[in-house]
């Protein structure tokens, strides 16, 4: 299987081509049962080896220490913008969120709902255009906890260091970037990620959670919306997205065959040089991100006008490079380069893009 289209849709997107194979062959015969991935019991043994690996192969990739469980849940990070107040923040507590765009706003919103919310900080006043620097957040005394977007998949920020929260848990919504970079996961209380960035399809979301925050959330709790249910079944409380697992397995395998992280990185960060290298030295291009705060994920930018962002979209599309088009919210064009997506979709685009500049400029 070869594809002749690079795509770089900001999410569900590109996956690695061993892994569409690997589990279209499971959803005719899964490991050799004769039955489909979609057929069989998630209680079965098959299935319960499937979904043990790939939280091995997740600790393993990431470097988890023992003290964090490996959930696997659905509602998206969507879900998680809920279940991480209502588990943590009680009434009379405070939280401390920092806003840095579309998501972590979606997140305030529901915090609210819950309890206490301070704004530690926020670059709404720049359009989202960069991470706030350390002197800028100003976090309560004895918050519940610290709220960030590691990745702002609409703006195209991403934090370079993460701040300090002190004592208090530092909870991330890594979406668009897990498995993108080395993080130190021990600097965190919960990260969460939607899988159809990075990860996997849309409809499975990891949790990575530290046991002892698990077991905070109010007795009425609902069920299905207390981390501890998950933990205390495995993520088998009720039915899990199977398929959406298996492919999440599928894909944490090819990291590993790939090299792990390190090399994902490496491959990640000249991805990211060949499209910046081009905004820096054009001036028909223009990157819409603060140079210290840029994504490597997500490169979002502009072209003198808007015709010419028409015509550049309609051209990219024409030639293959799909998905392009910036979030309706703020235009222009993105380039989501996630780890499924080789070095040679970036450099044949970096090719597109100096071709067309030299015929409009
Ligand atoms: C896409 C995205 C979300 C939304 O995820 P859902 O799984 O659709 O709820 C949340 N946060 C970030 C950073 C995202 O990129």
């Amino acid at each position: 299987m070869k594809r002749n289209v690079y795509i770089f849709n900001p999410g569900p997107a590109v996956l690695p081509e061993t892994v569409l194979e690997s589990t279209s062959k499971a959803v005719l015969n899964f490991a050799g049962t004769n039955i489909s991935i979609m057929e069989i019991s998630h209680r079965s043994k098959e299935f319960d080896g499937l979904t043990n690996d790939t939280a091995e192969r997740l600790r393993r990739i990431m470097d988890i220490p023992d003290s964090y469980k490996i959930l696997f849940l659905q509602g998206g990070a969507s879900l998680q913008f809920a279940m991480v107040p209502i588990n943590l923040l009680g009434p009379d507590k405070v939280a401390d969120y920092i806003d840095t765009g579309r998501w972590s706003t979606n997140a305030i919103k529901e915090a609210k709902k819950i309890g206490k919310v301070n704004i530690a900080a926020s670059s709404k006043d720049q359009n989202y255009t960069r991470i706030p620097s350390p002197s800028e957040i100003k976090l309560s005394v004895d918050a519940a906890y610290c709220h960030i977007t590691s990745n702002n998949t609409i703006y195209g920020t991403q934090w370079q260091t993460f701040p300090d929260s002190g004592e208090s848990p530092l909870v991330a919504d890594m979406s668009s970037d897990i498995l993108s970079r080395k993080i130190k996961v021990s600097d965190f209380g919960i990260i969460y990620a939607g899988a159809q960035k990075n990860m996997g399809p849309s409809g499975v979301t990891v949790v990575i959670i530290r046991q002892d925050l698990a077991n905070k959330a109010p007795e009425d709790t609902p069920t299905m919306l207390n981390y501890s249910t998950h933990v205390e079944k495995n993520s088998m409380f009720n039915t899990p997205p199977v398929l959406a697992i298996f492919a999440v397995h599928e894909v944490l395998k090819w990291i590993e065959d790939a090299g792990g992280i390190e090399k994902i990185e490496e491959t990640n960060n000249k991805k990211a040089a060949a499209i910046y290298e081009i905004l820096d030295s054009s001036d028909f291009y223009s990157g819409t991100a603060e140079p210290a705060s840029r994504s490597k994920m997500n490169i979002p930018f502009r072209l003198p006008s808007e015709k010419l962002e028409q015509e550049f979209l309609s051209n990219a599309t024409n030639q293959g490079f799909v998905g392009l088009k910036g979030h309706r919210s703020v235009g222009g064009i993105r380039a989501s380069m996630y780890n499924a997506l080789p070095l040679e979709g970036a450099e044949r685009l970096a090719e597109f893009m100096l071709d067309f500049e030299k015929k409009h400029k």
